[in-house]
């Protein structure tokens, strides 16, 4: 009897049958008038242990725990427990089922093991969210001096990427080179994962390199783990040396080198992976697709984010979300609220995600109300229990409209310890709204909490000049020098004929900064004439009102965007990314600019989209 093919048809419920009863299959017990003749008894038996991997291979495959259990009663009775490939079936299904204890009690129960034994014990351990059991596995295996093979230290390198421990990761690396399995594709592939994992990008980068051989995980994992790690252009640039030969991307390496396009705000590269999935049948796949429709929201093409969300049929939360946080990117709530509603019809349940980006929405289009509503509803009607994010979110829609008080009570009534992010919104609201005695409270909050961030100096001290403070302002900015702090540098992007551009104020290198001055300075007379002045307010440097000036007109943003009107076709949007908050004369200036140059210009700070045309930013003020 082929039990093979009867195998894949057995329903589930006739499994239990069978293990009840294995006669069936032609299992029976040892035959002892037979036992003289040596090779035909143990032939026999050797087809009936195979009987039985086979129903327990069909129970692992099922997860029939209870079904397992009888057949290895079964096992027990017919005296097959001395099997040692039997057992480590048994450890198997016990492990696929779920249990444990009883993998562990066949384990110490094997009279003798194999090297598979100790294997399937550690990956179970991994499996189980054990790792230190998997660990001390090792150490066992050790200590009764049996060899291990590549198996044993993927399985060892797995259990450390629970912990992310870059010690254990150093010290496995080099026992894999004493023991010459270094070479090994599994062994090298999850060794450069651990590093990954654990932050060590640029060891994770030698072993892929040193590598002789490589398999399609390894290119994966080798790609995820840039993007981990943020090191999105290597992530982009390993993509493509994959690409090039000609090795099929997974779902996986799709999803995360899309968001490495979106963190670069890479448009141009982010529409040819999109170009890939389509070539490839992934981009019908729930995630591929939401990390594209996230990916070209953050690029600011929230209409091709749309189409690709409309032409997914069976739509999961991760890709609502990804929609809704989009459109509440780009303070389009009408949007958001008609697709909360769409997604509830669904019959999706919103989660915690869908509520920040609701709130979010709410902040940058200034609906109190409605944020109040949504804060209450999502305790009481949705039993979710507001984290960190919605806090500050009602902080920001509190602040944003002019509630400071109730802002700062909210602060002072939330159920964990505010962050420098809220206070840092408190802050900003206070400046846009003139209240010193508050902004002073947050600005004491932020210095504790974040000593290192010369931008809380800067903020406080725009606030005293705002209203004219000038014996704060010298404090404050004593107290900056004395502090001792860096200014984060500001940085900005933009992409032009598929390379990324990058500019700071400081010694920008790129090679065509003289051109790039002289576009910038023309612009500027330009502007001047429809009334645009540099607010040198927002310029900090020490140093006197001349050279502020000239500090301001070299703002990163600035300069991106007198490149990309040297560099992209007349009437094309402009896309800029920057790694800090748009300052006050930036935005000005780029109010100014796209009514100039007639064209749209959006730019990605820190924390929103603005898109500019015709002399108004779509964020109404509020950043
Ligand atoms: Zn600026
Ligand atoms: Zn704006």
């Amino acid at each position: 009897m082929n039990i093979l093919s009867r195998c894949r048809i057995i329903p589930i419920n006739h499994l239990s049958s069978i293990c009840r009863n294995p006669s069936t299959l032609a299992i029976s017990k040892p035959d002892e008038s037979l036992s003289g003749d040596k090779d035909v008894w143990s032939d026999r038996n050797v087809a009936q242990s195979f009987e039985f991997r086979k129903i327990l291979q069909l129970c692992a495959r099922n997860g029939a725990s209870m079904e397992a259990r009888a057949c290895h009663g079964k096992i027990i009775r017919f005296g097959f427990q001395g099997d040692v490939m039997l057992s480590n079936v048994i450890i198997n299904v016990y492990s696929r089922c779920g249990l444990v204890g009883l993998a562990r009690q066949v384990f110490d129960g094997m009279p003798q093991r194999s090297l598979v034994s100790w294997n399937t014990m550690m990956a179970l351990y991994n499996r189980n969210g054990e790792e230190l059991k998997a660990l001390n596995m090792f150490f066992e295996l050790r200590n009764e001096g049996v060899m291990f093979n590549e198996f044993t230290i993927s399985s060892l390198l797995c259990a450390c990427v629970a912990k992310s421990d870059a010690l254990d990761c150093k010290q496995l690396h080099c026992l894999s080179v004493k023991t010459c399995l270094d070479l090994n594709m599994f062994v090298g592939t999850a060794l450069l994962d651990l590093y990954a994992k654990s932050g060590l990008i640029k060891d994770a980068m030698q072993v892929f390199e040193s590598m002789q051989e490589r398999s399609l995980v390894t290119w994966s994992s080798m790609v995820v783990g840039y993007v981990h790690n943020k090191f999105y252009e290597e992530a982009l640039l390993l993509f493509s040396r994959a690409q090039r030969m000609s090795l099929e991307p997974n779902q996986f390496t799709i999803s995360s080198v899309i968001c490495a396009c979106a963190n670069l705000a890479a448009l141009i590269e982010g529409t040819q992976i999109h170009a890939v999935t389509c070539k490839t049948g992934l981009c019908s796949n729930v995630f591929v697709a939401s990390s594209l429709v996230d990916m070209y929201a953050k690029c600011g093409g929230i209409r091709e984010s749309y189409i690709i969300f409309s032409e997914v049929e069976e739509k999961n939360i991760v890709l609502w979300n990804a929609m809704i946080s989009g459109f509440a990117k780009h303070a389009r709530s009408v949007e958001v609220m008609i697709l909360f509603e769409k997604m509830q019809q669904d019959g999706i349940y919103p989660n915690e995600f869908t509520f920040s980006s609701l709130l979010s929405a709410c902040g940058h289009t200034g609906l109190v109300e409605k944020g109040r509503r949504f804060f209450q509803l999502m305790k009481t009607e949705y039993n979710l229990s507001p984290n960190v994010l919605h806090y500050s979110c009602m902080v920001d829609i509190f602040g944003r409209s002019g509630h400071l008080s109730e802002a700062y009570e909210l602060i002072l009534s939330m159920p964990f310890d505010p962050t420098a992010s809220i206070w840092g919104s408190l802050l900003g609201s206070c400046r846009v709204y003139k209240n010193i005695e508050l902004a002073e409270v947050a600005a004491k909050k932020l210095f504790e909490l974040e000593p290192e961030n010369a931008g809380n100096h800067v903020l406080l001290s725009n606030i005293y000049a705002a209203n004219k403070k000038w014996e704060d302002i010298v404090h404050s900015r004593k107290l900056l020098r004395d502090s001792n702090v860096k200014k984060v540098r500001g940085k900005s992007w933009i992409e032009i004929k598929n390379k990324v551009h990058t500019f700071s104020v400081v010694g920008s290198h790129h090679p065509r900064i003289q051109e790039i001055n002289a576009e910038l300075d023309e612009l500027l007379s330009e502007m001047k004439r429809y009334g645009y002045e540099p607010d040198t307010r927002h310029e900090l440097h020490d140093v006197e009102e001349g050279q502020k000036e000239e500090l301001l007109r070299r703002h990163s943003e600035k300069l991106a965007l007198a490149f990309g009107l040297m560099g992209l076709p007349k009437g094309s949007t402009v896309r800029i990314m920057k790694n800090l908050r748009i300052c006050g004369d930036c935005h000005e200036f780029m109010k100014v600019a796209s009514m100039v140059t007639r064209r749209c210009i959006i730019v990605r700070d820190v924390n929103r989209f603005h898109h500019f045309s015709d002399g108004h930013c779509s964020c109404g003020e509020f950043w």
